[in-house]
C-alpha cells in the first residue's frame, strides 16, 4: 500500500499566519492545497451532505453614484437605462420565487441618491414585504449601501440598522467587499466605501444580532499579499464577532467593464505587481478558494462560486474548501453585466452535488436544513 507525502506546507490543523498563507500561494501545488483545504472541511462538515439554497437576486436599481471599475451594471444618475423596480414588480418577483419553493431573496442596488429614492421607500419596502410574504427571508442592502444610507440620509449606521431591521431586514449580504485594502479600493471602487467604513457596517450588523456573509472578488489589481490582508481582516472581525454565516469567493469578470480594458500580467508572472490586471482563471479560483478554507478557521461555512466558474467547477470546490453549492439563482444581473453567469435549476444543482458524492440539502440563510 502506497500512502500520499504530506504538502511540506502543511500546517497540520493549526490556526496560519498571513506570511504562511503566503508561502502557501507560492509554493503549494493546487492539488497540494486541495488536499489541506478539503481536510479542514471534513472537520467542520463530517455530515453526509452538501448543501444549497434557493432564492432570488432583486436587483431594485441599477442607478448609482460610485464608480467603479469592474461594474458593468450601474447607470450615473440621470442617464439613460437607469431603473427602480415598482413594489409591484418586486412581488411579481417573490411570488415567482415561492413558486419554486424560493425561501429567501438577495436585494441590493446602487448606490442611489437621496432625490430618487428616500429612506422611506426602503423601509416601505421591507414592511411591504414582510406583511405579504411573511415566509420569505430578506437578505438585503450590502454594507456599501448601507453606508450610502448612512451618508445621504445623515443618520449613524446604528440607527440606519436598527430601522431597516425593525422593518423587516433579516441578514445583511457581504457584497461589495471586493479586496479590503484601500490601495486597491482607491483603484477600483471610485465613490464606494472605504475598508474600515465596510467593516464598521459589518461589525454594526453584528453588533445588534444581524448576521452577514462575507466575500471577496479578487484576480485583478490585487497583489497576493492583499489578498491575504483581505482574509485577515475577514477572520480578525469573526473572531470580535462570530456573526459571518459563510465565506464566498469569486474571479472579477473583466468583459463590458472598464477595468477590464487595463493590459493584464502575462501568464507566467505568478505574483500580481497590483499595477496591472492579474486575471484569474478556474485554477487560481481553486487555489484561492483552498487558501480561504485552512485560513477562514473561524468562518463556518464557504460557498462555491459556479456562476462565475460554471458548474463542473462549482462541483470541484465541493473538494477545495466548500461546502455548500451557494444559491439557485433565478436571475443574475450585476456579474452577468459583465459577461460571465451560468445558470442552474435546482434539479441541476442537487444533481452536481450527488454526482460528487454528497447527499444534497436544501437549507435556509442560516444553514438551517429545510427538507
Ligand atoms: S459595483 Fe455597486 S457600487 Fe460599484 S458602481 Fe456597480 S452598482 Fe455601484
Amino acid at each position: 500500500m502506497t500512502t500520499t507525502p504530506a504538502p511540506a506546507c502543511d500546517p497540520g490543523g493549526r490556526r496560519i499566519t498571513q506570511s504562511e498563507a503566503l508561502e502557501l500561494y507560492r509554493r503549494c501545488s493546487v492539488h497540494e492545497l486541495g488536499r489541506l483545504a478539503h481536510d479542514v472541511t471534513m472537520r467542520l462538515h463530517p455530515e453526509p451532505y452538501r448543501t444549497y439554497v434557493v432564492d432570488r437576486n432583486i436587483n431594485y436599481s441599477n442607478i448609482c453614484t460610485a464608480r467603479c471599475a469592474f461594474c458593468n451594471f450601474k447607470v450615473l444618475p440621470g442617464r439613460p437605462g437607469g431603473y427602480v423596480l415598482s413594489f409591484d414588480e418586486i412581488d411579481r418577483k417573490i411570488e415567482e420565487l415561492i413558486g419554486i419553493g424560493g425561501t429567501q431573496i438577495l436585494m441590493q442596488g446602487g448606490l442611489v441618491p437621496s432625490d430618487r429614492l428616500p429612506f422611506d421607500w426602503y423601509l416601505h419596502l421591507l414592511r411591504h414585504i414582510k406583511t405579504k410574504f411573511p415566509a420569505i427571508h430578506v437578505h438585503a442592502f450590502s454594507p456599501p449601501e448601507i453606508f450610502a444610507f448612512h451618508r445621504v440620509f445623515d443618520m449613524p449606521v446604528s440607527d440606519v440598522l436598527l430601522r431597516l431591521q425593525e422593518a423587516g431586514l433579516d441578514t445583511i449580504p457581504g457584497g461589495g467587499a471586493e479586496i479590503l485594502v484601500d490601495r486597491v479600493r482607491n483603484r477600483i471602487g471610485v465613490g464606494k466605501t472605504k475598508t474600515a467604513e465596510y467593516l464598521q457596517v459589518v461589525r454594526e450588523a453584528h453588533r445588534i444580532g444581524m448576521r452577514t456573509s462575507a466575500t471577496m472578488m479578487f484576480g485583478h489589481v490585487e497583489t497576493l499579499s492583499e489578498r491575504v490582508e483581505h482574509l485577515a481582516r475577514i477572520r480578525d472581525l469573526q473572531d470580535e464577532t462570530g456573526g459571518v454565516t459563510a465565506f464566498i469567493c469569486w474571479t472579477f469578470q473583466p468583459e463590458n467593464t472598464p477595468l477590464g480594458r487595463i493590459r493584464p500580467l502575462p501568464a507566467e508572472v505568478h505574483e500580481p505587481d497590483g499595477k496591472r490586471l492579474a486575471l484569474a482563471g478556474a485554477h487560481e479560483y481553486l487555489r484561492t478558494l483552498a487558501i480561504s478554507r485552512v485560513f477562514l478557521d473561524n468562518v463556518p461555512n464557504l460557498q462555491a462560486s459556479w456562476v462565475t466558474q460554471g458548474p463542473r467547477i462549482g462541483e470541484l470546490a465541493l473538494f477545495f474548501g466548500a461546502n455548500d453549492m451557494g444559491s439557485v439563482l433565478m436571475e443574475e444581473n450585476v456579474v452577468s453585466a459583465a459577461g460571465t453567469a451560468y445558470c442552474l435549476t435546482e434539479r441541476e444543482i442537487r444533481s452536481l452535488i450527488t454526482d460528487a458524492g454528497w447527499e444534497p440539502r436544501k437549507r435556509n440563510c442560516y444553514y438551517e436544513l429545510l427538507d
